[in-house]
This record gives structure tokens, sequence and C-alpha cells, in this order.
């Protein structure tokens, strides 16, 4: 538990595409709850296994933050999507910065997955649920919600993050942290 950390952009492995699950076993389901705990401890509504650095499709999801009904999607695949696309307000937890930015998502989606049980599961999700599963999903596949951004506020944040990374390699000298 305590070797999963959450890598940041820019680091290449937020890049990796990451590969199907084919058996649902015990380290599965361990990964699934230990992402919750990191998902929860960060105080995020979504975590893909790929900002862990594991290169596997599972994703988790709680988008009240309650802890009382998260949602684990393994291999999890769009297979129907509402052409509207809607404006959604993100950030995520691999890039920390506090300002969000507004993306283009479909506004309702349906998912095909597998949860934890190894049983086939459809969601119809909208709104937040919606934009929340596209952004894991893009995790999946490399993708980080501000590759939809201008060139221009990529690179904006590009040097923001790296303002942040110099200051903490700073104090790591100042302290003779290793
Ligand atoms: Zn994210």
């Amino acid at each position: 538990m305590s070797i999963l950390k959450l890598l940041y952009f820019p680091n290449k492995k937020l890049r990796n595409i990451a590969k199907s699950i084919k058996n649902i076993n015990n380290d599965v389901k361990l990964l699934g709850n230990n992402m919750l705990k990191i998902m929860y401890s960060y105080n995020g509504i979504g975590l893909a296994a790929t900002q862990i650095g594991i290169n596997k499709r599972i994703i988790v999801i709680d988008i009240t933050k309650k802890k009382n009904n998260p949602i684990i999607l393994i291999n999890p695949k769009i297979i129907k999507f509402n052409k509207l696309k809607i404006n959604s307000k993100e950030g995520c937890l691999s890039i920390p910065i506090k300002q969000k930015y507004f993306v283009l998502r479909f506004n309702e989606i349906r998912v095909q997955a597998k949860n934890l049980m190894n049983e086939i599961i459809e969601i119809k999700a909208s709104n937040l649920l919606s934009f929340c599963i596209q952004h894991e999903i893009d995790h999946l596949n490399g993708i980080l919600f501000i590759d939809y951004l201008s060139n221009l506020k990529y690179q904006r944040i590009y040097d923001k993050i790296n303002k942040i990374n110099h200051k903490i390699m700073f104090l790591k000298k100042q302290n003779h942290i290793k």
C-alpha cells in the first residue's frame, strides 16, 4: 500500500496505455480497494490505476465523496453516447494546481465494465458522473484533460507545475533529504 504513490504531470508514466485485466483475482480486488483509499486521502472523486503507476485498466469513482457507494470499474468501455457535448469544469489529482479548466465532454454515456465480482455491469451516466468516467478512461489511454486545452494554457500549466517541482527540489536540498 505505502509503495503506491500518486504520479504527477509531467511524469511520462501518465502517458502509458493501460492493459486489460484478464483475471479479477485477489490482487485486483486489493488494488481496487487501495485505489479507493488513495482517492479518498487526496479528497478526489476519481482515480485511474495509471495515476499510481499501475498499467491496468481499472478506475475508481465516488462523486459524492461519502464513501458509501463507490464505483470500481474494470476494463471500462463507453458503448453509447449522446452526441451532445457540454462544458465540464475539471481538475486532476495528478495536476496539482488550484485552478480548474473547462473541457468538452459527452453529457450522457453508457458504460460497460466488470466489477470486482467478475460480473459485467452497465452504467448510464450523465453530468458529473459521465464527465468523471470519461476523464478516468482517458487516463487509461494516456490522455490528460489538459490535452484538450489550447497550447498556451497547456504551457502555462506546465510552467506552473515546474515551478512547484523546483520549489520542492530546493526545499529537499536545503533539508538534505534524498
Ligand atoms: Zn485525472
